[in-house]
């Protein structure tokens, strides 16, 4: 029996470590060069909000210092996951799913991928199909008043998920708009690495 998961943050590396231990034969596409998914690119400072004690499978404890450990150390702990439970051999890194057909006249389904390195397209025929594609970071969301105000405003509005590099910020006086955990992360960061 063959699985495709798609995406290879925390949702899918722990998924193919089952999939694997109960014999079945698996294999992981991830469009991005890496894996951790949304740790591995959210905004510089993003803290994890639970403890780390419950953040962390069962049966490999996340050893961190600090309660709330930093998204690199996050990114580490999946990454260490990954290599403990040898999952990385099933790993397809840069492959961006397309589609996905239900096959015509049997079960399973065919995936039609991109290779985001060559930009070619093939096909891989499965049995089942576990999606793991998370739900932020494709998804920004800016008010559309807001998208509308680029038209006056000079400077530049992003939304949190396109801040991912300390420096980009640097020399500019930036209004953050909320008020939530994101919003009070990211000002602290901000005010202590302008
Ligand atoms: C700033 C921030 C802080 C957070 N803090 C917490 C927290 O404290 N506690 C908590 O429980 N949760 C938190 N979350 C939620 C967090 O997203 C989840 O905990 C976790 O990352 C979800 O993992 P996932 O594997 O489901 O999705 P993701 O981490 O989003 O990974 C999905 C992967 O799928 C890949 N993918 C998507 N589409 C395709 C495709 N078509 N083909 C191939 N690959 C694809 C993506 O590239 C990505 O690597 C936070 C989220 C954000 C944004």
């Amino acid at each position: 029996m063959k699985i495709a998961i798609i995406g290879a943050g925390i949702s899918g590396i722990g998924a193919a470590k089952i999939f694997l231990e109960e014999g079945y034969e698996v294999e992981v596409f991830e469009k991005a060069s890496d894996i951790g998914g949304q740790w591995s690119r959210c905004y510089p400072g993003a803290i994890l909000q639970n403890r780390a004690v419950e953040y962390s499978f069962s049966d490999f404890p996340f050893k961190s210092p600090v309660e709330n450990p930093s998204k690199e150390e996050v990114l580490k702990y999946i990454n260490d996951y990954a290599t403990h439970f040898n999952v990385r051999k099933y790993l397809r890194l840069n492959q961006e799913v397309l589609h996905l057909a239900h096959k015509q006249d049997e079960q399973g389904w065919i995936l039609e991928v991109k290779d985001r390195g060559t930009d070619k397209k093939y096909k891989v025929e499965v049995d089942y199909v576990l999606i793991a594609k998370g739900q932020f970071y494709d998804n920004p969301t800016i008010p559309e008043e807001l998208q509308k105000g680029q038209t006056v405003f000079k400077g530049q509005i992003i939304h949190s998920s396109q801040y991912n590099k300390l420096q980009q910020l640097d020399g500019n006086k930036v209004l953050v708009i909320g008020f939530g955990k994101t919003s009070l992360t990211l000002q602290l960061k901000l005010l202590n690495d302008p």
